[in-house]
């Protein structure tokens, strides 16, 4: 009996051992299946794109708006849904004023330490309060912080959403001067880049002119993120 056994586990047994050594091959094969965040574009057009974290917000942000207008340039706006629910007239001037909206969440909680199902109602919820204003749902989500997990990842998928991030931090929420937060960019910015400013700042908003000039000398233009990745 041992003997009739033999011939068909000994092909069993040696694939169990091939794979032992494996299991890092096997657990890599289940990750790539996995959204990834983007970070930058790949950077075939002189294209770089401003992104403003958590407005909007009542007085900074028709500041910001009349700025970027003046220097003749787009952007995105990554919005906090409880916000959007205070100041939907702000949500249409973006989306007059030919900017991209994105999703950062509804509460602009820590994301990955809430369960799955959670966390897909924050971003669920604020993309029903965006497209309530637009009529349509955002295409990008930045995670608060730009925290992530797996389930962050696969809820924002799930609520049909393209995770953003960013290559370059300016560094704008901090103790940051303008002329800090302008070389911190200038330096780093190439085609392709995403730069992390935030709403809500009166550096961010002295630095910006001085970084559209040094990105208009190397002849970069300044596009939403829907131009970056879809045009
Ligand atoms: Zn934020």
């Amino acid at each position: 009996m041992t003997s009739k056994r033999f011939p068909i586990l000994l092909p069993l047994i040696f694939i169990f051992l091939l794979c032992l050594p494996c299991q890092t091959v096997f657990c890599n094969c289940c990750y790539r299946n996995l959204p990834r965040p983007a970070i930058r574009a790949p950077g075939q057009f002189p294209w770089v794109a401003l992104t403003f974290d958590d407005g909007p917000h009542g007085w900074e942000t028709p500041e910001l708006l009349d700025l970027l207008d003046e220097l003749e340039v787009k952007a995105t706006f990554f919005l906090v849904g409880k916000e959007v629910l205070k100041y939907p007239h702000l949500v249409e001037q973006i989306i007059q004023r030919g900017h991209c909206i994105g999703n950062h969440s509804f509460r602009h909680w820590n994301l990955p330490r809430l369960d799955r199902e959670t966390i897909y109602l924050e971003w669920s919820y604020c993309n029903q309060c965006i497209a309530r204003i637009t009529g349509k749902n955002p295409r990008f989500c930045r995670p608060p912080g730009g925290n992530y997990s797996r389930d962050v990842l696969l809820a924002a998928e799930q609520a049909g959403l393209y995770t953003v991030l960013w290559d370059i931090n300016s560094y704008d929420s901090g103790e940051g001067s303008p002329e800090q937060i302008v070389s911190t960019v200038t330096k780093r910015m190439k085609p392709g880049s995403i730069i992390l400013f935030h709403d809500g700042f009166q550096s961010t908003l002295k630095a910006l002119p001085q970084i559209v000039k040094a990105g208009e000398e190397r002849n970069l233009s300044f596009v939403t993120l829907d131009q970056l990745f879809f045009r």
